[in-house]
């Protein structure tokens, strides 16, 4: 079956994300836009995923855990993930790797972390958006053993993209699949996002994945399957 998605949408927890941004208006903007899949990635957390995940169970919408993982070099890895406990390990090891610099909300924004009923819950207090220890060479396997997907995000993009930091894209690093918002030239599976930091933004029903069933299993099934097949789409 054909699963429309946007597997890129920051919610309120990333600083530079919308305050609207919150689970429920996301998954409720998804299914107005007409996607059966989104995937909520936030700079370098997924705490507001367990969250957008329930809502999207209420609501019949497929939400993969994921986070937007800024490598030591400042390249933006999208890593989804089937299950959140996945997630989980690899945001914790994140999390002792990563700069320790205080949020300053009121010129950052705020990084607020909701229940799936939309109430804050807690805040992140150290800057989400800094670089992590863990560098572009060891991030293809580091999520990959985690039981995740590690995409380079944005290669078309100059800032903190694989290409625009790197110079060219090196195939040695591992990465089976890319987002690209054009066709990125690069000889692997390309997914197509919006990167989404306010509800507007969320991608239309345009770009879709062939899946067995409309699941977080199925969907991450077939994305493994596109790496495994190396296919462009
Ligand atoms: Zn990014
Ligand atoms: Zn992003």
């Amino acid at each position: 079956m054909k699963l429309y998605y946007d597997l890129h949408i920051h919610s309120c927890l990333s600083p530079c994300g919308d305050e609207d941004s919150t689970p429920n208006n996301i998954v409720n903007m998804a299914l107005i836009k007409g996607l059966n899949v989104i995937a909520l990635s936030d700079h370098n957390t997924g705490k507001n995923c367990p969250a957008a995940i329930a809502v999207g169970k209420k609501n019949g919408l497929v939400v993969l855990p994921a986070m937007e993982l800024t490598t030591s070099e400042d390249i933006h890895i999208l890593c989804l993930f089937e299950k959140y406990e996945d997630l989980k390990k690899l945001e914790d090891h994140i999390q002792k790797t990563r700069l320790r610099i205080r949020n300053k909300p009121e010129i950052f924004g705020h990084q607020r972390i909701l229940n799936e009923n939309d109430e804050v819950i807690g805040e992140e207090e150290d800057l989400l958006i800094v670089s992590s220890g863990v560098s572009v060479q060891e991030a293809a396997a580091l999520v990959k053993g985690f039981g995740g997907i590690a995409v380079p995000a944005h290669i078309d993009k100059q800032s903190n993209g694989l290409i625009g930091v790197l110079g060219a894209f090196d195939y040695g690093l591992g990465f089976e699949m890319v987002e690209c918002t054009v066709d990125s030239g690069v000889e692997l599976p390309q997914i197509t996002d919006s990167d989404a930091h306010y509800l507007w933004d969320i991608s239309e029903a345009e770009h879709f994945i062939s899946a067995e069933s409309c699941s977080a299993h199925g969907v991450f099934a077939a994305l493994k399957k596109m790496c495994a097949e190396g296919k462009c789409r």
